[in-house]
Order: C-alpha cells, then sequence, then structure tokens
C-alpha cells in the first residue's frame, strides 16, 4: 500500500456524510491510500509515504464529465463558433455533421488526446466520451489516465439535408443493429481492461436516429449490466417537431411510452421540452416525466448559447427534482467554463440571480454526474472514497483574494488554477503540465487532420460548397497582389442540391 498525504490544507471541499452534501473545511490533511481516500480531518498520523504540502492550496473533489465527443470536436475549432442555420432554428448540428467529419483514425487519434488534455488541465478526472468507435480509442482513454467511460455511439438513420430548411433522414437498420453488438463488445472489453478504471455507457445516438426497438433493447442491455444508458434529445427544434410528426408526442414522451426513462438514463441536453418559449407545445409533461423516473440530464450550456439557446432552466429543474449533470460537447473542454456558464444562462433564462448558486454548479460538476453514473464512491472527498482529487492553487493571480476560493475558481480561475490532478490517487497532472499525453504533440497533428478533413468538405456538401462559404472565416483575409482572393467569400447562389456521398461518415451530434 502507498500513502499519500496532503497536509494541511488550507481549503478543502470536504463531504459531510451526515449531512449528504459539501463543506469547506480549514487546515486539515486529507490522506490517500493507493486509490482510496483513507483520511480526511486533523493531524493524520498513519503511515505516509509521500507528503504534498498543502499551503496555498485549495483540495477539491475530481470533476465528473458526463458528456462529450473527443473524437471529433477539437476538428472543429475556428469552424463552429459562429455556425447555424437560421432556417433550422439557428443550429448548426444537421449542415456540419454533414459537411465536417474525422477524416480518420489518426485525426481521432490527435483529436481525442487533444480534448483528454484540456479535459485534465480542467480538473476532470471522470469522462463520458460519447463518440463513433475508433481503432486505438481504448488504449488512448486508458493511457490518458482519466476514468474513462466509453460511450460508442451508433443509430438505426442518419441525417440527410437536400435544403436548409428541413430534416430528412436515411435509414439502416441493420447498420444500427451491427452498431450496438460492437458498442456492446467494446464495453465489455472496456470493463475488463486491467487499469480497472474504464467502464463503458450504452448510447444509441439520437432519439430520433433510432428505432423503438434498437433503444428498448439498449436499455435494457444497460440495465442488465447495470450500467448508464444515454441518448441525445430535445437538443433541436426540429426534432421535436419531427417526433411530433411520427408519433404525436414530444421526443420526452415517446422515450416514455417506450419505457427507456429511468434512474440509469442520461438525457442528453433535454433542452428543448414542450415548455420551451421556443418550442410551446401545449402539453406541460416533460420535465414531471423525467423527474418522475428519476433521470439525469446532461447539460452541455456551451453550444446552444452559441445558437442564441437557453435551457430554460438549470434552476427550475433542480427544484423540480431532477438530476443535473454536466459535459462538454465542444470545445474548450473545459468543465470548470461550463459551470460558470450554466449559472450565469440560468439567471438570464430566469431573470433571477437566485435561479441558482455557485453550490448547485459544484453538485452537479461532482455528485450529480457520480449519481448519473451510478457510482457513490466518485465526486466527493470521504473515507473510502476514489481518490480523484484537484489540487487548485490559491496563489495564481485569478484567484485571489481567495476569501471563497469556489467562487475565485468557477467565476475567474477557471483552469489557470488547476495545478495537480489525480486519478485513483495517480498524478495525471502536475505542476499544470499533464503526464499522461502529450498536447503539443497533438495539437500538431490535430492542425494536420483540420486540413485533411477541410480538403474533403466539397465533397461532402449536400450544395459542394467548401469550408470557407459554409463558415467563413471572421475577418476578411487580406490577399497578396495577383489572382483573385478565395479565403473568403460570400454566401453563393443556391445550386442545385447534390447527392451526397456522405454514408461513410459517423452520425453528427
Ligand atoms: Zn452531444
Amino acid at each position: 500500500m502507498h500513502t499519500t498525504v496532503i497536509r494541511n490544507a488550507d481549503w478543502t471541499i470536504a463531504w459531510d456524510t451526515a449531512a449528504r452534501r459539501h463543506i469547506y473545511r480549514r487546515n486539515i490533511d486529507v490522506a490517500f491510500a493507493d486509490d482510496r481516500i483513507a483520511f480526511v480531518g486533523p493531524n493524520y498520523g498513519g503511515p505516509i509515504d509521500r507528503v504534498i504540502d498543502g499551503k496555498d492550496r485549495l483540495v477539491l473533489p475530481g470533476l465528473i464529465d458526463i458528456h462529450s465527443h473527443p473524437e471529433h470536436e477539437p476538428l472543429y475549432r475556428g469552424i463552429r463558433e459562429e455556425h447555424g442555420v437560421r432556417n433550422m432554428h439557428m443550429t448548426g448540428l444537421y449542415e456540419r455533421s454533414q459537411a465536417f467529419s474525422a477524416p480518420d483514425d489518426d485525426a481521432r487519434a490527435a483529436s481525442a488526446e487533444f480534448a483528454y488534455c484540456e479535459l485534465l488541465l480542467s480538473g476532470v478526472t471522470s469522462l463520458v466520451d460519447i463518440s463513433p468507435a475508433w481503432d486505438g480509442w481504448l488504449e488512448l482513454f486508458a493511457k490518458s489516465g482519466m476514468r474513462g467511460f466509453v460511450a460508442p455511439g451508433y443509430a438505426s438513420a442518419r441525417w440527410r439535408l437536400d435544403n436548409d430548411f428541413e430534416l430528412k433522414f436515411a435509414w439502416d437498420e441493420a447498420r444500427g443493429r451491427e452498431g450496438f453488438a460492437a458498442a456492446l463488445r467494446l464495453i465489455e472489453v472496456a470493463r475488463q481492461h486491467p487499469s480497472g478504471r474504464l467502464s463503458g455507457v450504452v448510447s444509441p445516438m439520437q432519439i430520433e436516429n433510432c428505432t423503438a426497438e434498437l433503444l428498448r433493447d439498449s436499455y435494457e442491455a444497460a440495465r442488465e449490466r447495470r450500467i448508464p444508458f444515454t441518448v441525445h434529445i430535445a437538443q433541436s427544434v426540429l426534432e421535436v417537431q419531427e417526433m411530433i410528426r411520427r408519433h404525436g408526442k414530444t421526443p420526452v414522451q415517446w422515450a416514455q411510452e417506450l419505457g427507456i426513462l429511468g434512474p440509469s438514463t442520461i438525457l442528453g441536453h433535454a433542452l428543448f421540452l414542450d415548455t420551451h418559449s421556443w418550442v410551446r407545445w401545449w402539453t406541460k409533461t416533460d420535465l414531471p416525466l423525467i423527474v418522475d423516473h428519476g433521470c439525469s440530464v446532461a447539460h452541455c450550456p456551451t453550444p446552444f448559447a452559441r445558437y442564441g439557446q437557453l435551457l430554460e432552466n438549470f434552476g427550475d429543474y433542480l427544484r423540480a427534482g431532477v438530476n443535473m449533470g454536466l459535459g462538454t460537447d465542444t470545445t474548450p473542454h473545459n468543465l470548470v467554463e461550463e459551470m460558470r456558464k450554466a449559472a450565469i444562462f440560468a439567471r438570464v433564462a430566469a431573470r433571477d440571480i437566485a435561479a441558482v448558486t455557485t453550490s448547485d454548479l459544484l453538485n452537479a460538476a461532482t455528485i450529480g454526474g457520480a449519481r448519473a453514473l451510478m457510482r457513490e464512491d466518485l465526486g466527493r472527498i470521504a473515507p473510502d472514497a476514489k481518490a480523484d482529487l484537484v489540487l487548485v492553487d490559491l496563489t495564481v493571480p485569478q484567484m485571489r483574494p481567495a476569501r471563497d476560493p469556489l467562487r475565485s475558481f468557477i467565476y475567474h480561475a477557471a483552469d489557470r488554477a488547476v495545478r495537480d490532478v489525480f486519478v485513483d490517487g495517480q498524478p495525471v497532472v502536475a505542476d499544470h503540465k499533464v503526464l499522461t499525453l502529450d498536447q503539443g504533440d497533438a495539437a500538431n497533428r490535430l492542425a494536420d487532420a483540420q486540413r485533411r478533413m477541410l480538403d474533403a468538405v466539397a465533397r461532402r456538401d449536400y450544395l459542394g460548397r467548401s469550408a470557407e462559404q459554409i463558415s467563413p472565416l471572421s475577418l476578411p483575409l487580406s490577399s497578396p497582389p495577383g489572382p483573385e482572393p478565395t479565403s473568403v467569400q460570400e454566401n453563393p447562389a443556391p445550386r442545385a442540391p447534390r447527392a451526397s456521398n456522405a454514408s461513410a461518415a459517423p452520425c453528427g451530434y
């Protein structure tokens, strides 16, 4: 057994087991033996192999991210931030996922390694990675040192566009079944991984892209294995309209009819409920259904806010009784930024400073995520919990004055103050550097991979447009004397749609 003690930490966010809540404690020791926390309190007197000075440190439970797509989202940097389709109620999801896709497994590896580094550097110790399966995924996830929940995505249909206002579907049910079987096999390999840090989540990709049978069987497979089930649901207005067209029900109501709502269900986004101001369907049952079945919601504010969309609102979901967790649906993969945005956007949506508290956000990023993952041993600093810990540096300028270090961290410093990170008691970040992966090398490979992706855009887009036409640069690019500039172009005149050859690409998100 190897024991580490963080001696006399200035501040610790400890778990009050009796009150079942996080509390601040001052000047205590946190000791962990191998992968478990052994002691939380003053004057630890047991065996010690290593001492870490807790002066100028906030000891924080490792953060839990229950929704991410590392396989491709870093490839979208510089492309996605202002990309949206106004005729599709602002979402750019369908157009983008058809035109832009990770070109190969080297690109996926670079993208995932880059994302894992961002996540570790923002204090994430547990991650749900929802991606189409790719070669090398488990090995990289294990190498990162993070606690990895692989969620291999699959579906019975893919989105198809012939214009910019109508969402169509190309069905291939056999492909969905094959993807489901392959996902279960990969999850089993993850669960048997010698690191002991990998597990799985059963993940049919989107409610509107799966048959009822595939969704039911997926939910049952998760239940049998006692692992979570997740699906994207109520993530766009078009999706809600499509489900009402097909079933006369909202996506959440249809999910309830199928029997796939339960305590092991993580709903990806669940933003456009029947009560949402952009939907305003006549029923008022979506939120009560989510509550009554004990589901969790993975809230990822950034991608929606960029479209001009808000969850309405985080505080109402919480007070209704929903277990709220947080995710990083896009870059930056920075869960602390998501906590900050979730707080501010909830208050904007509610027009109420009291809509959510900083404590609510910490809960979502720790114990809320742990509950969603069915893991009572994560997200808290308490004896017998996993030794997944973040040491925040109170001396970085953005943390000072550290009168209330959690507020300094969430509203000011964020990842800049994350100094050291431990998962299972093992160091994965030390002195602001990732120990397990190479972010610089990943960034170089990511840039090359993005170029390969951009080269393929015109062949994938339904109008045959270039990346520059779909997502122009934010400023005009001054061109050298000579031929006509090509880097920035006005939106082209509409052309006749062309058949997409994107059928080999994975479903987007
Ligand atoms: Zn997503």
